[in-house]
This record gives structure tokens, C-alpha cells and sequence, in this order.
């Protein structure tokens, strides 16, 4: 069997959650309203009304401990995010900076409404 590709590491994430503990069911915007629409990682405003997927200040639910690290999928452990902010943190355990997490914000911000622009 070839162990590769997005199937296999999606199985692979869903044993790792069952092997994290208990699964606690809750949306997006509970989390977000506990969290007052607040980035957990650059602590700038999140738009809760922003629905689109590829925007990087696109609401993101991030694990403070990262599943892949044994974190469970409970409230305690997330929080609201932007999406670039949790993509650039990645599978750290440590946070960037808020000022590094805004700045790469800001500029993935930039490029992604260049690249909107250039698509009209
Ligand atoms: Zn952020």
C-alpha cells in the first residue's frame, strides 16, 4: 500500500484526533464570539462576515496545542484566528511575534488583492 497523498494524511489526522481524547462539537463563530473576533496570534480584528475561503484574513480556528502534537479538538485548546496568522505558525508550539504574524498579515493581504486584482 502506498502510504502518500492528501487521503492518507487526512486518515492519519482523523486517527490522531480519536488518539487526542475526547472531541468537543463547536462552530467557528462560538469560538469567535468567546474570543471577541480577536486574533489569538497578531491580536488585530477579525471580519466574521468575510466569506472568502483564499482571503488570508479569513477567519481560521487554530489549536493552540497542534493536533499533531497531541492537542485535543476542545474549546480550551483553540482559538480564532486569521488564516494567514495560523498558517505562518504552522506546527510550531510557539507563536510568531504579533508584530512578525502581522507584517506577514499584511503582505499576504497585499498580494492576495494584487492577485484579485489582476484576475478581473
Ligand atoms: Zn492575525
Amino acid at each position: 500500500m502506498v502510504r502518500s497523498g492528501a487521503r492518507w494524511s487526512q486518515r492519519r489526522r482523523r486517527a490522531q484526533m480519536r488518539a487526542n481524547g475526547p472531541r468537543e462539537v463547536f462552530s467557528r463563530d462560538e469560538i469567535g464570539d468567546r474570543d471577541d473576533w480577536t486574533c489569538g496570534i497578531c491580536w488585530g480584528r477579525i471580519d466574521r462576515h468575510l466569506q472568502d475561503p483564499e482571503h488570508p484574513m479569513m477567519q481560521s480556528l487554530d489549536h493552540i496545542v497542534p493536533i499533531a502534537r497531541g492537542g485535543p479538538h476542545t474549546r480550551a485548546n483553540v482559538r480564532i484566528t486569521h488564516a494567514s496568522c495560523n498558517t505562518s505558525r504552522n506546527h510550531r508550539t510557539s507563536d510568531p511575534a504579533p508584530y512578525e504574524a502581522r507584517y506577514r498579515l499584511a503582505r499576504a493581504t497585499a498580494s492576495y488583492e494584487a492577485l484579485l486584482y489582476w484576475r478581473s
